[in-house]
């Protein structure tokens, strides 16, 4: 309870908190809770997190560099030298794109830290950010709280979920400062070609746009396909950064590590920003982030098989059922355009109403999203087996 003399004093949050855009799963949170507080046995499809454990040589690492005292104290804001030279050479073996640690690399408590944090450091009231829609919610947030103003760009499957760049205004155009993009893509688990790239670059030479790519998901692809980095193409460094993440490629969504690497002065402005909030990475955090960086490939191999056989699963079984939907080459979602008539919402309700599956309705991540519904691969296959046929049965 609140004390009485606290209650008085009337406490309001900011404008900036009120601009965000409303939550629009608080039914069905209220929905999940109250079947699971009856006993029912809920699948969440609904969550991106890993339900893999962390690699044991990245947890062993911990393990040994938390018994340090040297590791407790502040850390550098801009990282240990040994994590940005890791992270430049695992850079190059990758995408054969060279980073100088110093300048070109900076590491993140999370990419999503460093994500809601860019505007901010680049971005002033008036400008306009251009953020494609669906997308992941930071990029909106984000540029709310630098008070700049959110443009959206629709994913549209037609366009293979690749913004539109040509049918943005030219008004907007003319005072945007950044433009997100993140392939391969949450929720719409589209992939980027050079050429799409490769045009967003054009764009932001001609009107001097920060690209923020976002590329999370850049380590989980299907059938042998590697996504490329957004960096490996000309001049890429000249307008933009790229946002990694050591969550989704490492089963480390808890640890908060991740990193943004690319042109120099974007990075200087972010890592002014952050020496200003934040005091960096616990350091056995970082030496477990490089013992991920140097871990052996087949570890990673291993998830993204467990990942596509959950996937073939799940989309063979809808199909089956007679809910066509196709198999995403890359990240752990599947997008599917919805088999009824219904709202995304309706349909998620329903679902969750008659099958105890959680599901994400793609109107939550924008307004282009609707008609969709997200499903994530992160739950143990057997669950997995079971969730799709609960809803293969009421479809
Ligand atoms: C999960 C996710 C991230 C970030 O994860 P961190 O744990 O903050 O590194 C970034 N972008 C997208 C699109 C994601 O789905």
């Amino acid at each position: 309870m609140i004390p009485d003399t606290e209650a008085r004093v009337n406490f309001e949050e900011a404008t900036r908190l009120k601009q965000l855009p409303p939550y629009l799963f608080v039914e069905m949170d209220r929905v999940k809770r109250m079947h699971l507080a009856a006993g029912k046995d809920v699948i969440d499809l609904g969550i991106g997190d890993p339900d893999l454990p962390t690699p044991a040589p990245i947890v062993a690492r911990l393990k040994e560099t938390v018994e340090d005292p040297q590791n407790h104290r502040y850390s550098l804001t801009e990282g240990l030298p040994q994590l940005r030279q890791a992270i430049a050479q695992w850079y190059h073996r990758r995408f054969g794109v060279s980073l100088d640690p110093q300048t070109e690399v900076l590491p993140l408590l999370g990419s999503k830290e460093g994500i809601a944090h860019f505007p901010l450091a680049v971005a002033n009231p008036a400008d306009v950010v251009l953020v494609p829609d669906p997308c992941y919610p930071p990029y909106c947030s984000g540029t709310l709280f630098a008070g700049a103003e959110v443009v959206s760009m629709p994913l549209l499957e037609e366009n293979a979920f690749f913004p539109d760049l040509g049918a943005v205004s030219q008004k907007a155009v003319r005072r945007a400062k950044v433009l997100f993009l993140n392939y391969p893509n949450n929720p719409t688990a589209a992939v980027a070609t050079r050429e799409q790239f490769q045009e967003a670059i054009v764009l932001a030479k001609d009107y001097s746009i920060a690209i923020a790519h976002d590329a999370a998901y850049s380590e989980i692809a299907f059938d042998g396909n590697r996504p490329i980095s957004f960096l490996e193409l000309p001049d890429a460094k000249s307008v933009g950064v790229e946002f990694h993440s050591l969550s989704k490629t490492y089963q480390m969504t808890g640890w908060r590590i991740g990193w943004v690497c690319g042109n120099a002065r974007l990075i200087a402005a972010l890592s002014k920003l952050k020496a200003n909030a934040d005091s960096g990475i616990f350091q056995p955090i970082q030496w477990a982030g490089i013992a991920a960086l140097e871990a052996d490939e087949a570890i990673l191999r291993q998830t993204v098989a467990t990942y596509q056989q959950r996937r073939d699963l799940l989309v063979d079984a809808l199909g089956e059922a007679g809910w066509k939907v196709p198999k995403p080459a890359a990240s752990f979602y599947v997008w599917a355009r919805l088999p009824t008539q219904e709202s995304s919402m309706a349909f998620a309700s329903r679902i969750l109403e008659q099958a105890q599956v959680v599901l994400t309705p793609g109107v939550g991540f924008g307004p282009s999203g609707e008609g969709y519904i997200r499903m994530s691969l992160t739950v143990a296959t057997e669950r997995l087996q079971e969730a799709v046929a609960r809803i293969v049965r009421i479809l």
